[in-house]
């Protein structure tokens, strides 16, 4: 277990809390707060959407969970041991594809050849429809 490593070496404790909303995050990506907290709150009635929160901000903060904003006015969390993706979102109902396009790297290598740019971390987002919203509804 990476993250209790991470954490231990923080000096944070892996509490059950830190640990359901981790094993959550293991199942799916790309989950809200809210919708982790609806995931777990039956079976942990203990757990508050303000502990989730919380708990959400720290793994963050110490680089296990990577928080994405798809411009829905919250954010979108999932593990940062994911390998390398990009995200396409649907506005209308809010899918998220995750796809692995080789064009992307290409796009990145040849930022930093033009600008001497380093870059840590590169996370590219599409923002539409998604085919089936897309076809319901040509405009
Ligand atoms: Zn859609
Ligand atoms: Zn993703």
């Amino acid at each position: 277990m990476e993250f209790e490593q991470i954490l231990r070496s923080q000096g944070y404790r892996l509490t059950n809390q830190r640990r359901v909303i981790v094993r959550e995050l293991e199942g799916e990506r790309h989950l809200s707060a809210e919708e982790i907290y609806d995931r777990v709150k039956g079976e942990h009635p203990e757990l508050g959407l303000s502990t989730v929160y919380r708990t959400l901000d720290l793994l963050h903060e110490l680089g296990i969970v990577r928080k994405e904003d798809f411009g829905e006015g919250y954010s979108r969390y999932e593990l940062s041991t994911e390998r390398m993706h990009h995200h396409a979102h649907c506005r209308e109902c809010g899918v998220v594809m995750e796809f692995n396009e080789e064009l992307m790297e290409y796009l990145r290598l040849q930022v930093e050849r033009e600008t001497g740019f380093v870059t840590d971390w590169h996370e590219i987002t599409l923002h539409g429809r998604c085919a089936e919203c897309a076809r319901a509804n040509p405009s």
